[in-house]
């Protein structure tokens, strides 16, 4: 059945506990009353909490997309590269993007009976699980790829830790094990809010505008909408983000790739930009915890060998997601007073923000 369904016919019973206790009571005996009751009013509750993600946050998580989402339009609407036919063929694939937050109708998709191998216990091995999972997930990949489009399924199960744009549906993923906890949760401020899921989703929005994404249109189909003017503009604005990270070393001799990282590095900027349109419309902003609490979610502690996987990855690694991403904003360097000669300046005509 249904948690939600269950928890509501439990709290629903309960009530009916306390109305007949009210006539029964003296006739009960003491340990079947506590019994009873126990049962009543804890099983709710844990359902309650598990009710909290599967029904209460989808709605919270969806509104914040959509006003996010208007964030969005302001940046196409600042884009002065763009000619008004572009901007508007872009404004209208922003308004297509579907959102699909924290997990999809239909679950069944995503069951795996088939996906047996022997545990530990019974001489099975890390190695062997893996190759029955890549077995399994290749066996599904055969099989979809027999049947129609089905844009209902995601491209991720939603247990998984990850948030991302798909263009070929023109659709953002939130998953449901993401957006709890240390990136999203109810107590969180405007400012930290905004730091942390709110950059995540214009980052996932933005990748409909990417060097990948602004080749799809607004049904997901690969298909150029774009003027050929705006369209060179806009190569130009990456290419000049590409010799921003090549000029880059995270040590002396080794280079960084910006061809591969474009898609990612414009993404953060243009979530970080987002979110910096929406704040500039309330004059007490707390612009400091904004930022500390942006650079907080990369803050990341990895071995040499993992840094080196890092750099050949299309995500710029963590400690450039901090600085080569807020360097590029007024209000970052207003924020921390910072001027021509310091470290983390950026003159306006060297920043690189597609965006
Ligand atoms: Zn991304």
């Amino acid at each position: 059945m249904n948690n939600k369904y269950m928890a509501y016919g439990l709290i629903f019973l309960n009530v009916l506990l306390q109305i007949a206790s009210c006539f029964w009571y003296r006739e009960l005996p003491g340990f079947v009353w506590t019994l009873a009751n126990a049962i009543l009013i804890l099983v709710p509750l844990v359902f309650g909490l598990k009710m909290g993600l599967l029904c209460l946050l989808p709605v919270a998580a969806s509104e914040l997309l959509w006003f996010f989402k208007l964030g969005s339009h302001g940046i196409l609407e600042d884009a002065d590269f763009l000619s008004d036919e572009t901007r508007a063929k872009a404004v209208e694939k922003l308004d297509a993007i579907g959102k699909h937050i924290l997990y999809p109708d239909d679950w069944s998709k995503y069951s795996c009976e088939e996906l047996n191998f022997p545990s530990k216990e019974e001489g099975g091995n890390y190695q062997e699980a893996l190759e029955a999972i890549t077995r399994f997930k290749l066996g599904k990949a055969v099989e979809n790829y027999k049947q129609p489009v089905d844009k209902e399924k995601w491209g991720e199960a939603p247990h998984v830790v990850n948030g991302f744009y798909d263009p070929q549906t023109n659709g953002i993923y939130i998953m449901g094990a993401f957006a709890r906890g240390a990136l999203y949760n109810s107590e969180m401020s405007d400012e930290e809010l905004y730091a942390t899921i709110g950059v995540i989703i214009g980052h996932e929005i933005s990748h409909a505008f990417d060097s990948d994404g602004a080749q799809y249109d607004k049904n997901g189909d690969l298909r150029n909408w774009w003027t050929e003017g705006d369209y060179a503009r806009f190569r130009e604005r990456n290419e000049k983000m590409i010799a921003y990270y090549n000029a880059m070393h995270p040590w002396e001799g080794q280079d960084f790739y910006g061809s591969i990282m474009t898609g990612e590095a414009c993404a953060d900027m243009a979530g970080v930009k987002v979110m910096l349109k929406i704040a500039s419309g309330n004059p007490d902003f707390d612009y400091d915890k904004f930022f500390r609490t942006y650079a907080n979610v990369w803050l990341t502690k990895e071995t040499l060998q993992a840094v080196y996987a890092g750099i050949n990855d299309s995500h710029p690694l963590p400690y450039l997601r901090v600085n080569a991403t807020l360097q590029q904003y007024q209000e970052f360097l207003d924020c921390y007073g910072i001027t021509e000669g310091d470290g983390m300046y950026l003159a306006p005509e060297d920043r690189v923000t597609i965006w």
